[in-house]
């Protein structure tokens, strides 16, 4: 039975100081709503972190607050050791903080190539990071004339992807990237997101799938109701364990993360790529 930071769930949080983004002692609200309660989260250079936990648990809330969509009503937020809990979202994506939002976050109306050279910082050499996203992706090469909103749902998806490699991050946010897409995009997505972890890029990871993101994180952490329930390894934590353990309740109540021997996500559209997959509306 794994009982570390059960008890006390600060006691196994990581050390501070050295990660690529340290979110402190983070409490945010929706106005009276607090949804974040004192939730600490250090994500490492060059490694993934997966954040689970079931519905409302406040994973996107956190993916938020450290991309700099959300001010917290307390607590700090560290990028390479720097404070940048007052810096807006723009400055923070400046500063390396890429975040893949759930619903794809791509510009519909725009084309694939506009798209991807949104994402190119004003510093950065304009061709070597849109080579990087073509190499990664070889299928947005054709579709680099194409408006983004008439590919399909998958595509849409690599292309929300594709853009964190244009924009030179040292850290990735990506919420349920997995969502509605086929195992075989999903795999290819999940290929390019370990090419970056390999160049040195951190990835804070959301996923729906527990078993690929064991697969995949270094160190998992568990968020329900507001509240990191669990800190450690992957390797101390197995799928059954993470569902029935510490996401049980929830999923008693028909909520919660989805295992891929189900092949069906708990949340979100009904079956991967089914039309609700390909037609999910993606913010501008
Ligand atoms: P899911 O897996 O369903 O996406 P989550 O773990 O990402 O859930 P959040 O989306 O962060 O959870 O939501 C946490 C809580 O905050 C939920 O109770 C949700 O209803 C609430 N919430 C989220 N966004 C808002 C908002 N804009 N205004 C008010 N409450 C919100």
């Amino acid at each position: 039975m794994i009982t570390t930071g059960l008890d006390d769930p600060k006691a196994s949080a990581p050390a501070p100081a050295t990660g690529a983004l340290e979110l402190r002692d983070i409490t945010a609200a929706y106005g009276r709503t607090t949804v974040l309660r004192d939730v600490s989260v250090s994500v490492g250079r060059g490694v993934v972190q997966a954040l689970l936990g079931p519905n409302g648990a406040g994973k996107t809330t956190l993916l938020r607050t450290a991309a700099g969509l959300m001010r917290p009503s307390s607590g700090s937020i560290w990028l390479g050791g720097e404070d940048v809990t007052k810096q807006p979202a723009f400055e923070r994506a400046h500063g390396g903080v890429c975040l893949v939002p759930e619903g794809r976050g791509i510009f519909r109306r725009l084309s694939v190539r506009d798209n991807l050279t949104l994402q190119i910082p004003p510093w950065a050499p304009r061709g070597t990071g849109m080579d990087r996203a073509l190499e990664a992706f070889p299928i947005l090469k054709q579709r680099l004339g194409q408006i983004a909103g008439t590919m399909s749902g998958g595509e849409q998806q690599i292309l929300a992807v594709a853009r964190c490699y244009v924009s030179s991050p040292s850290v990735v946010l990506l919420d349920e990237v997995s969502m509605g897409l086929a195992p075989r995009i999903v795999d290819q997505i999940f290929e390019s997101l370990m090419r970056l972890v390999s160049e040195g890029i951190s990835i804070l990871l959301v996923e729906q799938y527990v078993n690929r993101a064991l697969e995949m994180a270094s160190t998992v952490y568990l968020l329900n109701r507001g509240e990191i329930a669990f800190s450690g390894p992957a390797s101390d934590l197995d799928e059954a364990t993470v569902m029935r353990g510490y996401l049980g309740a929830d999923l008693g109540s028909g909520e919660g993360v989805a295992t891929e021997a189900s092949a069906e996500p708990m949340v979100g559209p009904a079956h991967p790529n089914t039309a609700s997959g390909h037609d999910k509306v993606a913010p501008e």
